[in-house]
Formats: structure tokens, sequence, C-alpha cells
């Protein structure tokens, strides 16, 4: 199942889809998808906690 997660890339200052998107349970009980920017010539990463 191909979810498409967006979040905001810090390096195109713009709202991009995250590549890869891996979730990440955070201790509080949060949900956190991280991943790479999409963008071709962004190496920027992206960060969003989505729960
Ligand atoms: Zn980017």
């Amino acid at each position: 199942m191909a979810e498409v997660v967006t979040g905001f890339c810090m390096k195109c200052k713009q709202s991009r889809a995250i590549q890869n998107p891996a979730r990440t349970t955070m201790s509080n009980g949060r949900i956190r998808v991280s991943g790479k920017c999409s963008s071709k010539d962004c190496t920027g990463s992206i960060s969003k906690i989505v729960s």
C-alpha cells in the first residue's frame, strides 16, 4: 500500500512528499514519519508528526 505523506522541507521551503517514509513511535506515543525530500535536486530530510 503506497501511502503519500507530505511534510515541510526546510531546504525547499515548500511542502513535499516524503520519499520512503518511515514511521517511528515516539516515547510519548505520538507517531512521527520521517524520510527524504522527494524533490530530485534536494537532499533535505523531512520529519512530520502525524498523530
Ligand atoms: Zn526538499
